[in-house]
This record gives C-alpha cells, structure tokens and sequence, in this order.
C-alpha cells in the first residue's frame, strides 16, 4: 500500500514537471521584426537566455527582449524554468528591408575625425557602454505601451537605413529623427531614471533614460538638459529640448532605443511604422502622412 503510494507521489510529481516544462509555460507577444521587441512571460524565478544574455524573469513572471537590425530568424529564445525544465521557442521574425541614406556636407571632423577629436570620441563611447551596461530592475517603464512621441515634428531619418556621409560608407543610422525648431520641448516617451545627460563630440547633448530590465532611450544634438544622472522621470515629462548640437545637418531630435547593447527602432514601441515626411505630434502615438504616400 505504502509502495504504491510513492508511485503515484513520483508519478504526480513527474507529470507535474513535464507540465511545466511545456512550451505553454512561455509566451512570446510583441512586434517580431529586426528592430523590434518582445515581452516574455515564464513562470516567475525562470530565467531567459537570449543575444548573450541571462536576464530573470521579474516577479509577475515577465522581460522585455530586443531583436537586432541583422536578426535572423528564427530568433531562439531559452527559459530556464525553476523546476529545472527547459523550454526553447524559435520566433519567427518578418522580414524587413532598409533604405539607403546619403547625407553631404557634414564638416570633415565628424566623418574622419582628427586623433585628438578621435580620443574623445572614444571616451564618450566608454562612458555611453558604461549606462547601457547598468540592469535597472525597479524601474517598469518598459512595461508601457504605447510609447509616446517626445516631440513633435516631420520624420526625416528612419531606423536601420544603411548611411554614406560625405560619400563614405558608414555604420546604419539607429534611431529615428524628428526635425523641430531648435527650442521645441522633448517629452520622456515611458517612465524612467536619467542614467546619462552630458556633452559628446558626435551625439552633441546627449540624454539617456532607463526604462528598467536593459531598455533605454537616448535622445541626441538636444539644445538644453532639464535633467541630471540618477533623477526619475516620468511619461510626458518635459526633459529636454530640441537642438543641432554634435553631428547634425540642423534643428531635430534623434531618438533611439537600446536592449543592452542592441540597437532597436523606437518606433515599434510607439506602435507605428512611419516613413520619411510623415508628421507625429508631441506626446500622443499618432502619425500623419502626407496624402499621395
Ligand atoms: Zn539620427
């Protein structure tokens, strides 16, 4: 009798086990293209493994992940559930193509920049690494849809364009660019901790905001700051605002979104794909695009 008892104990428990080891136990929800994002959601204590990171789940069992400009698909992901279950799910990406963008006339020491100019490019690369390299887990920004424009104004620069300045050959453009008059307020798009607000040879004035579990926003070539490192925003609020600081042609906002070091296009979390000459307004998701597009 007690024998069979601990058959149907070891029986239960083994089912219970490959119950939860289940591709059911994961759920996958987002915009699934290069550039875009998914929220997963796992039993809590599970941990993910995906683009070289080991990030866990927060306790209602959730995480945000990014997907690459170069992507490929299928992305893997990997949950490690916490009853030592392991469930891979392979998603499967939509394809996407990128433009390319010539931009002339920018000044020679933006496009091949001189040792010293070099030396201090370099230096705000290491102090940009070192914010995206924080792991805010407090801050649930990140968790609200849909994002909202921080400025308004036409789209002149879309994300992963492939970019020749000057006639060279140069990394993608990862953002998207807002031309407004220099002056014109920009908006935090979801909550957030200020993590970086400084001057830099290439990005100009240079915002980052946290939105918590390795997604941020940076905003560049701002005229003015409002806010310093280690300070809480909150969604709308006015943080900046617009200029032609650093490596700019003129007058706009360039925002772009990171997950760790991946670079993804801000706009997926608005929620709306735009094209060049479209028209967003400040703090609302909406596009306006100009009849005949
Ligand atoms: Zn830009």
């Amino acid at each position: 009798m007690r024998g069979i008892f601990f058959l149907l104990l070891l029986c239960w428990s083994w089912m219970s086990l490959a119950a939860a080891s289940e591709p059911e136990a994961v759920r996958v929800e987002g915009v699934l293209k290069p550039g875009g994002w998914a929220v997963v959601t796992a039993p809590a204590g599970s941990k993910l493994h995906y683009g070289g990171h080991v990030v866990k789940f927060d306790r209602l069992g959730q995480l945000p992940v990014g997907f690459a400009r170069d992507s490929h698909s299928p992305a893997q992901l990997v949950v490690n559930l916490p009853n030592g279950g392991k469930v891979v799910r392979q998603i499967t990406l939509a394809p996407r193509h990128y433009d390319i963008q010539r931009i002339n006339g920018l000044k020679k020491k933006y496009v091949s920049p001189d040792p010293k100019t070099l030396a201090k490019i370099r230096a705000d690369i290491a102090a940009a690494r070192a914010a995206r390299k924080r792991f805010l887990r407090q801050v649930a920004g990140w968790r609200e849809r849909p994002f909202l424009w921080p400025v308004g104004g036409i789209v002149t620069g879309v994300y992963g364009s492939q970019r020749i300045l000057n006639g060279k050959p140069r990394r993608p453009h990862f953002g998207v660019d807002i031309a407004a008059p220099r002056g014109t307020a920009v908006h935090a798009p979801a909550d957030g901790v200020v993590t970086l607000a400084q001057k830099m040879v290439l990005s100009g004035n240079t915002l980052m905001i946290d939105h918590g579990y390795g997604l941020r926003s940076t905003f560049m070539h701002l005229s003015r700051l409002f806010v310093k490192p280690g300070e809480r925003v909150r969604r709308g609020e006015k943080v900046a605002e617009v200029g032609a600081t650093g490596r700019a042609t003129g007058p706009h906002l360039h925002w772009g979104m990171s997950w760790f070091s991946t670079r993804l296009d801000p706009t997926t979390f608005v929620g709306v794909a735009v094209h060049k000459g479209d028209r967003v307004r400040a703090l609302t998701s909406t596009v306006e695009r100009p009849a005949g597009k």
